[in-house]
């Protein structure tokens, strides 16, 4: 017996069709030509040819469905057809991560935008081995998570503030949810209700106690712990997005529509 395809499974475009951020404001009828990178990737990794299907993400419209025109050496063309969908709504939630080791630091670029963080604003500690960051490295590994698991906007990258300049100028109406693995609320507790938050995370050597005094000194930080064990720091800020975004992001009450 053959399986019918769901009714609500577009045949169109092909879930294997590559899918690109691009620089270019996307809009029906546009014609963009890609070179560098990406025409690289397109080219000579996924070898499309004329009339292939790609999928463009331009972080401010949506995501868009288009075709290729022309597939040259070093670039390639592609017309705008129809936009696909809008570009999401993305939870409130900043991640405040201290710089860690590249590799480490890497894991949490990627994991933070799998799971639909807003802005990610890296901090400077005294503990901290690492005290720069390549953007445009950075820049990569967000846009590559982004376009692996379909998202459609991109998070916002923040330059390294050292923690101190950080509380100084924070926004007057966003929690500072401190991961404190000397003490706090049960962090899904405290979730619930914050919903317009960020959530700070320490370095390798956690911060020193000046340091948590600042933070718990601040008037909108509520120190939370993510339970008895000491997580490795990139492990926190997976654990803590989770569950933040399972009792006040875009995962409560997400029921998947079944269409795969
Ligand atoms: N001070 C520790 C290690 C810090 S772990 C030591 O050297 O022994 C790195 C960061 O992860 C911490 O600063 C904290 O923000 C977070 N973290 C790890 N385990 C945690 C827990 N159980 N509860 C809350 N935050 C935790």
């Amino acid at each position: 017996m053959s399986v019918e395809p769901s009714p609500r499974t577009p045949a169109w475009p092909p879930k294997s069709a590559p899918r690109l951020f691009v620089e270019h404001r996307l809009e029906e009828g546009f014609t963009i030509t890609l070179d560098g990178p990406q025409a690289h990737y397109l080219g000579k990794v996924m070898r499309v040819k004329t009339g292939d299907t790609i999928i463009v993400c331009d972080d401010q419209t949506g995501e868009w469905a288009s075709s290729v025109v022309d597939a040259a050496k070093r670039s390639v063309t592609l017309r705008i057809a129809e936009r696909l969908r809008p570009r999401e709504s993305v939870p409130d939630l900043w991640l405040c991560p201290a710089l860690l080791k590249k590799d480490r630091f890497d894991i949490v670029l990627e994991k933070a935008t799998e799971l639909g963080v807003a802005r990610i604003q890296p901090i400077i500690t005294r503990r901290c081995v690492a005290d720069k960051l390549n953007q445009a490295r950075a820049r990569t590994i967000t846009t590559e998570a982004a376009e692996q698991c379909a998202r459609t906007a991109l998070p916002e990258m923040g330059e390294p503030l050292k923690l101190e300049a950080m509380l100084k100028q924070w926004p007057d109406d966003r929690t500072l949810l401190f991961a404190d693995e000397q003490g706090g609320e049960s962090a899904a507790k405290v979730f619930r209700d914050n919903n317009k938050a960020a959530l700070i995370i320490g370095p390798e050597g956690g911060f020193d106690d000046a340091e948590r005094a600042a933070i718990r000194a601040h008037p909108l930080a509520q120190p939370i712990s993510l339970g008895p064990r000491i997580l490795r720091a990139e492990t926190a800020a997976i654990a803590a997005l989770s569950i933040w975004m399972s009792v006040a992001g875009d995962w409560a009450g997400y029921k998947n529509s079944g269409t795969e």
